[in-house]
């Protein structure tokens, strides 16, 4: 059995070890010299969109996947008829544009904080009267990591954000003053059987994802998180693994979008639950029975970006998961897991980790 990963970073890296305990093999395809996932397998080093090239990780692999949402779906239509291609290219395709995603939340019954599509300069200052203010303005396709967003604050932030953003389509979202911010992992193999993990809590530095914590201590909101995201798989007909990320706001719980794919937000379940997510990616997408989902302890996890610390490389207690990457400002180059019997040690673990080396 050979799998076909369209991204070589982080996550197809993660996905090739945890490849290496199921005894199969990976090839991959991405443009970068020397990508993470390198060390685990065959780099076809061509653009993601490349005919050829995708023919050619078709017509040599069992079944294709990817690691990042971004991929153009026209082209993998291309050999969708040759090759299996899990996540479905139909849910690649609603995550990929902000509005249908909403629109998909709202059709399922998931709640979501109120929005507008915007394709002119007045359908923003219409969006601000009907969602009041602040609200942020997304572009609809390829933002990432709080990318291609502006928070209009005042009724004067209006021109900013059209000057900033309206040269594309966006859409505008009411702001939410959550309580915190959680993810709910869920995998679902080729028989449509369904395993969710243990809910995270997550915090966002600049957008970008800092660190996550999980189980939450919130038995009914993981369940209702759970509860939508089976609602996903099943309505998508889905292979896989996905995260969605919802706000808190007491009892209630605000989807903000879904990833069709491993996400950093599970990073934890290497070390912190039975099976981790990238084995059962794996495990879904060749149609294996899915392992277990259950959580081992008290897991967390903390990104490292811009740099890996020397202080990482000497941890009394923590996992570190170094990608291999050159340092550059903003970029996730690592991360570090702890797991622990009670939610106060990992705490305190994770926070002497936070303080001494990130
Ligand atoms: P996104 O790229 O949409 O996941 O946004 C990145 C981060 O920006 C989120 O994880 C939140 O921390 C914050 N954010 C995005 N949209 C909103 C919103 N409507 N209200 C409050 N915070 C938001």
């Amino acid at each position: 059995m050979r799998i076909g990963i369209i991204g070589a970073g982080q996550l197809g890296q993660m996905l090739g070890f945890a490849a290496r305990k199921l005894d199969v093999e990976c090839r991959f395809l991405d443009p970068s010299i020397s990508p993470p996932a390198g060390v685990c397998g065959d780099v076809i080093q061509r653009p993601f969109d490349d005919p050829k090239a995708l023919a050619k990780l078709a017509a040599s692999c069992d079944v294709i996947s990817y690691e990042f949402e971004n991929v153009p779906v026209g082209a993998l239509q291309e050999i969708a008829g040759t090759v299996p291609i899990y996540p479905p290219l139909d849910a690649l395709r609603q995550a990929q544009d902000r509005l249908d995603e909403k629109r998909l939340f709202e059709q399922l019954g998931i709640p979501l904080p109120g929005y507008r599509a915007i394709d002119t300069r007045d359908d923003m200052v219409a969006a601000a009267e009907a969602l009041g203010l602040p609200m942020v303005v997304k572009t609809r396709r390829l933002g990432y990591d709080g990318k291609g967003q502006f928070l209009v604050k005042t009724s004067a932030d209006v021109d900013k954000a059209w000057k900033t953003l309206g040269a594309q389509a966006l859409i505008a979202e009411q702001w939410v003053p959550f309580d915190y911010e959680v993810s709910s992992i869920g995998v679902r193999n080729v028989d449509g059987d369904v395993h969710i993990y243990a809910l995270s809590h997550n915090v966002h530095k600049d957008g970008i994802l800092h660190s996550s914590r999980s189980p939450v201590d919130a038995p009914e909101l993981a369940e209702k998180a759970a509860g939508y995201v089976r609602r996903l798989l099943d309505h998508l007909d889905y292979v896989g693994v996905l995260a969605l990320e919802l706000f808190v706001r007491g009892d209630d719980l605000l989807a903000n979008e879904f990833a069709p794919r491993v996400h950093n937000s599970g990073h934890w379940t290497i070390e912190g639950a039975a099976t981790s997510q990238f084995e059962n990616h794996l495990r879904a997408i060749m149609n294996l029975p899915l392992g277990s989902t259950a959580s081992r302890g008290h897991a967390g996890m903390i990104n490292l970006i811009g740099e890996i610390p020397a202080a990482a490389r000497g941890l009394e207690a923590g996992h570190l998961h170094d990608y291999g990457k050159a340092p550059r400002a903003g970029r996730k180059l690592g991360h570090i897991t702890v797991v622990a019997a009670t939610a106060d040690d990992r705490d305190a673990l994770l926070d002497k980790i936070d303080t001494n080396v990130t």
